[in-house]
């Protein structure tokens, strides 16, 4: 007996070795229903004992240590067997052992061993070698719960080979797939080693990005839309590829979620392919907004980043000087030139990254220019007013620093900048060929 929805049961040399596994065996799925008995179990057992109390509750629990059952033969005799249990993804595999207490313990080893291995195959793609949608659903789940548990984004690119079916008609099916396998090789070259490239079907694909605002992922999208269209193929020479970015949003589902990632997808081929198209929304933004104004120690976050490369470097950067002058600040008693030198260098910085901030702004040709440049403007001179009342006795010191941290630095990037970040994903998506 056998039903065909375990995937990874679809090798029949493993479906053959369960068959002649040679203690009976059932393979039973999280709703309760059999999906695998062996011989050796239809031989001897009754198979309604697998909906017994007994053997429910054993496979509702199932945590390897062998339990003595009390189960009815086909010969309508009670006998007493030991039930091993092998959780292996959503089943759980039972197997019964009427022996003696060591006589099928190598077996049941290497059985353990093979499902571990079986496990990881089950969970790749055959032809690509990228994870395939049984992984992802295993995966998606843990990654959801760490976003919202450790308020970081979480960012799903989606991906679509351009004309392919070209690709196909004109070179063969062979070649089809060795272009997949090469796409697979770029993306995996491109990618960081926890972000997860899942073979979605077909020559579509999914990226699963961990800590990562639809800004970056954004970036990263652009990033593996440009090597691939620089990449000559074999035979087949340039392809390209349309992708689509979406943000995880608290609260919203997964099937949601893929959604918009594929509302994204389908409007870059709308577009008329080769391109990124951003949805603009995310925990990101949510999260940025509820940052309190009071901050003692600054610490970056993911969802700072607005894409340019320039401007979230300096960013991180302006962090890490306006903390060294909070640390500053406290020993100052102790350590006065550390301190004058920490504001020295971080004043020097901020003007430095409003200069650069407003020539990439105007390079983008951004309509608020204007008014961010002012608003740039009016924070240095205060600054500057403020260093040096301070040296003269004026202001305190935590006046001084309060204003920079949280004024010219926090409050200035996480609220005024915000307004110019979608600047950058619509320069994203009009990227085209
Ligand atoms: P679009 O730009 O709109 O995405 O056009 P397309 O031709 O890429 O899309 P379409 O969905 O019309 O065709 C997809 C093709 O992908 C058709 C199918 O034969 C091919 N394909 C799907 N899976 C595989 C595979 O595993 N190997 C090969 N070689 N081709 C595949
Ligand atoms: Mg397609
Ligand atoms: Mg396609």
């Amino acid at each position: 007996m056998l039903n065909d929805d375990i995937s990874w049961l679809s090798e029949a040399q493993t479906q053959d070795m369960f068959m002649h596994f040679p203690l009976p065996l059932a393979i039973v799925g999280s709703n309760g229903d059999a999906k695998l008995i062996n011989k050796r179990f239809t031989a001897a057992y009754d198979t309604s004992c697998l909906k017994s109390d007994q053997l429910r509750q054993v496979l509702s629990d199932p945590d390897n240590v062998p339990r003595t059952l009390t189960l009815l033969q086909c010969n309508d005799c009670q006998t007493e067997v030991r039930a091993h249990t092998v959780k292996l993804g959503e089943d759980v595999i039972l197997i019964l052992d009427e022996s003696a207490e060591t006589a099928y313990s190598e077996e049941l080893t290497e059985l353990r061993q093979r499902l571990t291995e079986l496990e990881k195959l089950s969970s790749t793609d055959r032809l690509t070698g990228a994870w395939n949608r049984v992984h992802f659903d295993k995966t998606i789940a843990i990654e959801l719960s760490r976003s919202i548990r450790y308020r970081q984004p979480v960012a799903l690119i989606y991906l679509d080979i351009d004309h392919f079916k070209r690709v196909n008609d004109t070179y063969g099916h062979a070649v089809g797939d060795e272009v997949l396998r090469e796409l697979v090789k770029i993306i995996q070259k491109n990618i960081r080693t926890s972000d997860l490239l899942f073979r979605w079907g077909g020559e579509e694909f999914a990226i699963l990005v961990p800590s990562t605002s639809y800004r970056s992922a954004a970036t990263l999208s652009e990033t593996l839309r440009t090597k691939i269209e620089q990449h000559k193929i074999d035979t087949v020479g340039r392809i390209s590829i349309s992708l689509g970015v979406a943000e995880h949003i608290p609260g919203e589902n997964e099937g949601a979620w893929f959604q918009r990632a594929d509302m994204a997808l389908y409007a870059a081929k709308n577009g008329g392919r080769n391109r990124v198209v951003v949805d603009p929304n995310g925990s990101s933004d949510v999260w940025a907004a509820d940052q309190s104004a009071t901050i003692l120690r600054m610490s970056w976050h993911e969802s700072y980043d607005c894409g340019e490369p320039t401007i979230d470097q300096e960013h991180r950067k302006l962090f890490d000087l306006a903390n060294v002058l909070i640390n500053a600040a406290f020993k100052r008693e102790s350590n006065p030139p550390g301190f004058d030198e920490a504001l020295k260098k971080l004043l020097a910085h901020v003007i430095q990254h409003f200069a650069d901030e407003e020539a990439i702004l105007a390079h983008h040709h951004y309509a608020g220019l204007e008014v961010h440049a002012q608003a740039h403007k009016v924070l240095i001179e205060h600054a500057l007013q403020l260093r040096d009342s301070a040296a003269a006795g004026g202001v305190t010191i935590g006046e001084l620093v309060d204003f920079i941290a949280n004024e010219v630095v926090a409050r200035h990037m996480l609220k005024v900048d915000r307004e110019f970040y979608p600047l950058f994903n619509q320069s994203l998506s009009s990227h085209s060929r």
